[in-house]
């Protein structure tokens, strides 16, 4: 959460910035602010909401040389100009652009009042500026360190000072920030995605390391302030440029991209198959596996953990990482530990990871960012190969995180149990025939619920994981109160809520279920509710008349279902989303890469 840049170059510097800006701006929207330095003084430009509101603002300073930006999410402070980085020290010596959180920073901001510095916002990141001050001495680099040492909590931080032009001081723990540079230019951000086009490679910061920016010099230190060196990381093919192309939304481009990403997926793990990277005696070993992962990420591990108890007959379950962290989980060095998270930068996954290491399990990224936190510290990768995805709300990186979890079932099934799953046969010809549902055929329903305060999802077994993703894809987009649950639950709580025309979903792709559900549904149906089934069967013509639509999706294996339903709830959401006039990509108060706990 919250995306910062740092440009020194001779073009112009806030155009430059901003458009760096636009490419973090998944990672907030609340406010964006610039600063730059020219003729020894720092001029910052800021304002409330998402980054056309600065564009607007913006002074295009000539002959400026160097200069950070910021888009925030606020975590401390309500979204307001005050509070939109970047902040200043009294002095107006210091810059600074933050993500993160300062833990300490009451006790820092109460010694730096007692010493009369006099605050002009609610962060927790002023602070920052103020001791850059107080800490200041000739060595403008160490400044930066001395004041990191006083510093809890985590950080990205670019910082500029009114006496040295052309420079970017640059610090982390926790939160990530990346550099690179050519002959004329240095650049700094949250995500190499920045750099795509402008150069060839980039460097990643560690955990507290620092580095003085210059032009065609980088200066890396540890925190005793030794110089350190680092190897650059050549830009990839997952660092492509984010492009909307001709779509309304990414939203819809990403999920339009799904069935493309199934056959990327199916070839690289083909032709590279990151499974086999994992010695067959480990995967013999182990006696229990675990996912972990929040939001859309768990609902993937949930599904993970029911493909491996079928299919590999081991014990597997899966938390939210948030929980995890607080419930000393039994692990023991006999655990796989599969951590799922999009971005790789997810604060609690990442956390999780740590306990999980030190409880000795063997761990897993399946992540679509392969140079993200949390890659580097597990012991192998999957990659989901879904390239950038920018809208809020994930949806094809779901769906490719499911498909590899059932991949990666089958294959255990066959190292565990001299099974012989064609695991890559059966994604592949689910790849080549999926459809992203016709949206006509949703549009109906999408003009109902635009109105519509409650609504429900259910389903049994793999459907009802589908349900709870169904059902927070609406919540982020469309701001609907909706609850998913298990099609056997209704009787405790759910049938008190249903009311006359109160939209039920219904998700049915399992045959051994069929029934069980449908009954359900019509205790649903009874009680006034507007049934919507989505599935792939007929179903009898005796039971059609309680059913007020039918969602038919394609016929796949049955396993492969949860891959191929969950395009319609998606697609659903986003027509709902748009009708009410929401912007799908930047639903409020909420933001891509939680980087923050
Ligand atoms: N804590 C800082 C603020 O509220 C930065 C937030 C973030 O990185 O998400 O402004």
């Amino acid at each position: 959460m919250c995306g910062i840049v740092g440009y020194i170059g001779n073009k112009t510097i806030d155009k430059e910035l901003v458009d760096g800006l636009k490419l973090l701006e998944y990672r907030g929207y609340d406010s964006a602010g610039v600063a730059v330095l020219k003729n020894d003084k720092i001029y910052t430009t800021k304002a409330e909401g998402n980054i056309s509101c600065l564009e607007k603002i913006l002074k295009n300073e000539e002959n400026a040389t160097v200069g950070i930006a910021h888009t925030r999410w606020a975590t401390h402070g309500k979204p307001s100009i005050n509070n939109a980085h970047p902040h200043i020290s009294s002095d107006k010596e210091w810059a600074v652009v933050h993500n993160g959180i300062i833990e300490n920073f009451g006790q820092l901001k109460n010694d730096l009042q007692h010493n009369n510095f006099t605050f002009s916002s609610e962060t927790d990141t002023e602070v920052i500026a103020h001791l850059l001050q107080q800490l200041n001495c000739e060595d403008k680099i160490n400044t930066v360190i001395k004041t990191c040492k006083m510093l809890e909590g985590s950080f990205a931080l670019a910082i500029i000072n009114k006496n040295i032009d052309g420079t970017i001081y640059l610090a982390k723990r926790k939160s990530p920030l990346y550099i690179s540079l050519n002959n004329a230019e240095t650049f700094v951000a949250s995500d190499p995605i920045c750099f795509a086009g402008k150069t060839q490679s980039y460097y990643s910061l560690n955990d507290d390391e620092f580095c003085e920016a210059k032009i065609g010099k980088l200066i890396f230190y540890n925190l005793n302030g030794e110089t350190i060196s680092k190897k650059p990381i050549e830009m990839t093919d997952f660092d492509i440029k984010i492009d909307k192309q001709n779509y309304a939304h990414f939203m819809l481009k990403e999920i339009q991209e799904t069935p493309s990403i199934l056959k990327r997926i199916v070839q690289t793990y083909k032709d590279n198959n990151a499974f086999d990277k994992i010695n067959n005696q480990i995967l013999k070993n182990i006696n229990k596996i675990i996912l972990v992962g929040c939001g859309t990420a768990y609902h993937a591990g949930l599904v993970g953990a029911s493909f491996i108890e079928k299919f590999a007959k081991i014990e597997a379950r899966c938390f939210v990482a948030s929980e995890f962290r607080y419930n000393d989980p039994l692990i023991d060095d006999k655990t796989l530990a599969i951590f799922v998270s999009q971005s790789g930068e997810t604060a609690d996954t990442i956390m999780a990871h740590e306990l999980a290491k030190q409880k000795g399990a063997i761990t897993i990224a399946l992540t679509n960012v392969l140079y993200s936190s949390l890659a580097k510290k597990v012991d192998f990768i999957f990659p989901i190969c879904a390239g950038p995805e920018i809208a809020v709300a994930s949806t094809k990186a779901y769906t490719a995180q499911i498909s590899i979890l059932n991949m990666f079932a089958k294959h255990l099934c066959n190292v565990r149990n001299n099974t012989n799953f064609n695991f890559i046969d059966s994604l592949s010809n689910l790849a080549n025939t999926l459809k992203i549902l016709d949206i006509n055929c949703l549009e109906d329903i999408s003009k109902e619920l635009i109105n519509e305060k409650t609504m429900f999802f259910i389903g049994r077994g793999l459907d009802y994981f589908t349900c709870e993703e169904a059902s927070l894809k609406l919540k982020e987009i469309t701001y609907i109160n909706s609850q998913a649950y298990p099609a056997g639950e209704l009787k405790h709580g759910f049938l008190a809520l249903v009311e006359n025309g109160t939209h039920v979903f219904v998700i049915a792709t399992q045959k051994a279920l069929l029934d069980k559900t449908l009954n359900g549904a019509h205790e649903a149906s009874a009680r006034g509710a507007k049934l919507v089934i989505a599935t792939q069967f007929d179903i009898p013509k005796s039971q059609l008349k309680d059913i007020y639509k039918i969602i038919s999706l394609q016929n796949f294996d049955e396993d492969l279902m949860p891959i191929a339903s969950i395009g319609a709830f998606q697609m659903l959401s986003y027509l709902t989303s748009t009708k009410k006039g929401i912007n799908p990509d930047q639903p409020r108060n909420l933001a891509k890469s939680v980087t923050v706990e």
